[in-house]
């Protein structure tokens, strides 16, 4: 690959940007300074540092974010404001998309990549990927709503769901729940509550196959998947 492509790539700036790096002399690969800007590297090999910094190539990012309330789950929006743009700019030249959708007022575990086979096999209906919902619900949940969803529910537009593994953890003048389900049609968590005649007040995706939200991001905030993590998916 063209040595200006692996900077621009990876967010050094413009193709004309890097041009000017590399006739200042700042990028060297395997220790001997390059300036043509057509010289070809093993971006995966290659020792490459620009202004002594060695310089790390990779063709995927894989991030996990905790998606706040009140951002679209989609890479543009005329209107609001999309978890791509909360991403650095260092992050979004990678040109990463959400794999999936969470509601707008949805919370919780997001994954974010630019690895199209590994969005595919998350999000293809014939791999039951589980994904686990943190709900709090209007009125009080209780055990008939359990074998309802164990059975599967009648969602408003006559599709029978695949059954769901409801958990009560407190029921009351409000209920907080969780669900797992194994599909992922729209609005289906709240859906599937107004099946059984109820109301989702509160929704966060901790889980999405062996993915779990890790706590400690706030709301709004992202990181790096591990290696183990990217592992674990693929
Ligand atoms: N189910 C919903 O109803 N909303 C979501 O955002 C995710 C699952």
């Amino acid at each position: 690959m063209r040595i200006d492509k692996v900077l621009s790539n990876l967010g050094y700036g413009s193709r004309k940007d890097v041009k000017k790096l590399l006739k200042d002399g700042a990028v060297k690969v395997n220790n001997e300074t390059v300036k043509d800007a057509k010289h070809h590297v093993d971006p995966e090999n290659d020792s490459i540092t620009l202004n002594g910094e060695e310089i790390h190539y990779r063709e995927f990012i894989y991030l996990m974010m905790n998606k706040p309330p009140g951002v679209i789950s989609a890479t543009e929006d005329n209107r609001d404001e999309t978890v791509i743009d909360l991403l650095e700019i260092e992050d979004q030249v990678f040109e990463p998309f959400p794999v999936g959708r969470l509601d707008k007022d949805t919370e919780g575990l997001l994954l974010i990549t630019n690895d199209g086979q590994l969005s595919h096999k998350l999000l293809s209906p014939k791999k039951h990927v589980p994904k686990t919902y943190f709900s709090v619900i209007e009125g009080e949940v209780t055990e008939k709503d359990i074998e309802a969803f164990k059975k599967g529910v009648t969602l408003d537009d006559g599709y029978e769901t695949k059954p769901g593994d409801l958990v009560i953890i407190k029921s009351g003048l409000t209920s907080d729940i969780e669900l797992t389900i194994t599909e992922g049609k729209f609005h289906q968590v709240k859906r599937m509550f107004e099946a059984v005649g109820k109301r989702v007040i509160y929704l966060k995706r901790l889980s999405m196959g062996p993915l779990k939200l890790d706590e400690t991001l706030e709301l709004g905030e992202y990181r790096e998947l591990t290696d183990e993590e990217v592992e674990m998916l693929q």
